[in-house]
């Protein structure tokens, strides 16, 4: 009987030894451990410049350059961007530029077309504004296509299409402040003025590659995940790359994007190569499509309050009923649970070790799910993580772990050293060649380098102070969405915020928070706002707090974006600190700001 790939082992045989598996951890750590960290990826510019490419568009697009003012510009058109425009044109903000490098709306979903691309949180909770809209997504876990037509949808609902500005790359903004607006340079050779603007260029924007040596030299057809070429492999979305029916092929990565790809390039290629430096934790997937039934007992406010619930048990609180009811919520339950009963009186040091142990059991279980679903024995060992389960993104699949049964796979584990080489024909792993034909780098995105780098663009704020040198110590914002020398510049994205792994409930609030400030002052005709020195002196001394808090668990965790590749503390690392109290608190903390209506910690000018 094939395995059930929706089996969730819950009970655990042998126990585990709690001493033995931490030494496991320690090990498999140090030896992925790297004195580079974050300087082991390649920039892509240059040579490699070609891998950012846009598949999407008709090449050889032109306009007329900009010289116009706006009262906000908007820069990016994710959903951050999308949320952050609609609500203000309901806050009254007609004046708009929505600015964006992609030939359209969409960011994340514009850009990752690859094959099974596919959102790993609830739809329902995911996909913003579906109430507004009138939508309601066809399955529980929806697909690339589904949420890339969704974000077209608020464009067009919200009428942000007539104010946008496709394939245009913000390259520099700098305040003005005899006039008190932004000036934004584009590759266009545009010259706009905004008096606000809103950075939402997305905190997994920029790909990265592997500073392996040779990428350069490899003579076949190499891309990124985020850049898919259909064209050489066939098929879409869904699958379906006949183009590979006599190709070998190879990918480097085993993260979120790579565990969704791969089983579709298993089915296709004449034989895959997967190299592996350290493997992904594989929950239950468990996919269906919406229930009409369901929907009809829907009522007015359901999907805020289901985003609300979600937000509460992903925050370690307690609800009565679990309205998402999956992985994360079920990951958090179970490492949040034994601590809840009856357990209160414990003390810091006994709640950690209880922590500990709920999340050796979660892994125990993930592991015992791979020796369920592959039956080569040596390749289901390389394919368990040894580390704590939030070291590194959790990932959701029913197709991944058996796609490596399949005769014409196989997994090249690089026992955490990672590939060593690439060469004209293929990709070299402990003095091997392997051949490949089409190689792709599930590689991911770059995380902890400079915020400037990432977003493509240098800020310069008031007396010619770059954002990059304000933060070369380490990064200041209010409530992560202002910083002070920078007027009128909100920055979505996570900074220094309550973050979820629901990003766009983020993006929802932090978008009210901007339209707040932005229509009042509109409204009150005031020129510049900025946070006080106190106001954001004082938000970095909470944030750093809650730094320090999760310092060991940082450290004792395999290298990833999670912990910046191994060396926590260093550099601005992810997102430069998070809100200690969980994103429910966070958002809390902002709607009881909005509500006192004092704009207490802001100055205006
Ligand atoms: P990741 O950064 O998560 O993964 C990159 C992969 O490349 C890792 O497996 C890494 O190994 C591997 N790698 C890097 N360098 C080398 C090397 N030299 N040799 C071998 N392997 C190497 O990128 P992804 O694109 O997979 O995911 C990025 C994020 O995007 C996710 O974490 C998630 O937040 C988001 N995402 C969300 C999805 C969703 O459903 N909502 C779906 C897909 C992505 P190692 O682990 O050892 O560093």
């Amino acid at each position: 009987m094939p395995p059930d790939p929706s089996a969730r082992p819950d009970t655990v045989s042998p126990p585990f030894d709690p001493d033995a598996l931490r030494e496991r951890y320690r090990r498999e750590r140090d030896r992925r451990l790297r004195a580079d960290g974050n300087a082991q990826y390649r920039h892509i510019a240059g040579e490699l410049a070609h891998f950012l490419e846009d598949p999407h568009v008709e090449p050889g697009f032109t306009r007329a350059p900009l010289h116009d003012e706006v009262e906000v510009a908007v820069i990016g058109t994710g959903f951050s961007g999308l949320l952050t425009g609609a609500r203000l044109r309901e806050a009254g903000v007609e004046s708009l530029r929505m600015i964006e490098s992609a030939g359209d709306v969409g960011g994340t979903w514009y850009w990752n077309r690859y094959p099974g691309a596919q959102c790993d949180i609830e739809s329902y909770i995911y996909l913003p504004l579906l109430e507004e809209l009138g939508y309601i997504p066809t399955e529980k876990y929806a697909h690339g296509p589904e949420i890339l037509e969704h974000a077209r949808a608020i464009a067009r609902h919200y009428d942000l299409y007539r104010d946008a500005c496709f394939q245009t790359q913000v390259t520099r903004m700098e305040w003005d402040d005899a006039g008190a607006r932004w000036i934004l340079s584009t590759q266009r050779g545009d010259r706009m003025r905004a008096r606000f603007v809103c950075l939402a260029n997305g905190p997994l924007s920029r790909p990265k590659l592997p500073g392996i040596p040779g990428v350069e030299s490899f003579e076949g057809h190499a891309f990124h995940t985020s850049r898919w070429d259909y064209a050489c492999t066939g098929g879409d979305t869904r699958g379906g790359l006949t183009g590979l029916r006599e190709r070998t092929v190879g990918i480097i990565g085993t993260g979120a994007t790579a565990v969704q790809c791969i089983p579709h390039l298993g089915e296709a290629a004449r034989h895959l190569y997967v190299f592996q430096r350290t493997p992904s934790s594989i929950d239950v997937r468990g996919n269906r499509p919406t229930d009409p039934e369901w929907v009809r007992t829907l009522e007015p406010g359901w999907q805020q309050r289901r985003i609300d619930n979600f937000s509460t048990l992903v925050s370690g609180g307690s609800a009565e009923v679990d309205l998402v009811h999956d992985g994360w919520t079920d990951i958090i339950r179970n490492l949040s649970g034994m601590v809840d009963r009856g357990q209160e009186n414990l003390s810091p040091e006994e709640m950690a070790a209880q922590l500990e142990l709920a999340d050796f059991q979660k892994m125990e279980q993930i592991r015992a799910r791979v020796d369920a679903l592959v039956q080569d024995r040596a390749t289901a060992d390389a394919l368990k993580p040894y580390y704590r389960q939030f070291c590194k993104r959790p990932c959701f699949h029913d197709e991944y772990l058996p796609t490596f049964d399949r005769p014409n796979v196989t997994l090249v584990d690089t026992a955490g050293r990672g590939v060593e080489g690439i060469t004209p024909q293929g990709v070299r792993v402990a003095g091997r060649e392997y051949g490949v034909d089409c190689l792709i780098f599930a590689t991911g995105f770059e995380v902890g380098t400079d915020y400037a780098r990432r977003a493509g663009c240098e800020i310069v704020g008031r007396d010619g102070l770059a954002l990059s040198e304000k933060w070369a110590d380490g990064i200041s914002t209010f409530h992560g969405l202002l910083s002070r020398g920078f007027p009128n510049c909100f920055l979505l994205g996570g900074i220094q915020s309550g973050v979820t792994p629901n990003f766009t409930e983020l993006y929802g609030e932090q978008s009210q928070h901007i339209a707040y400030i932005v229509a009042h002052g509109l409204a009150s005709g005031v020129t510049t706002v900025e946070p006080t020195v106190r106001a954001e002196a004082d938000w970095v001394r909470v944030i750093r707090a809650a730094e320090s808090a999760g310092q060991d668990f940082r450290e004792s965790c395999t290298p990833g974006y999670y912990n910046n590749e191994g060396k926590p503390g260093e550099g601005p690392g992810w997102f430069g600190g998070t809100y200690g109290g969980g994103p429910g608190a966070f958002f809390e903390l902002l709607r009881a700001w909005r509500t006192r209506g004092d704009l207490q910690g802001l100055e205006l000018g």
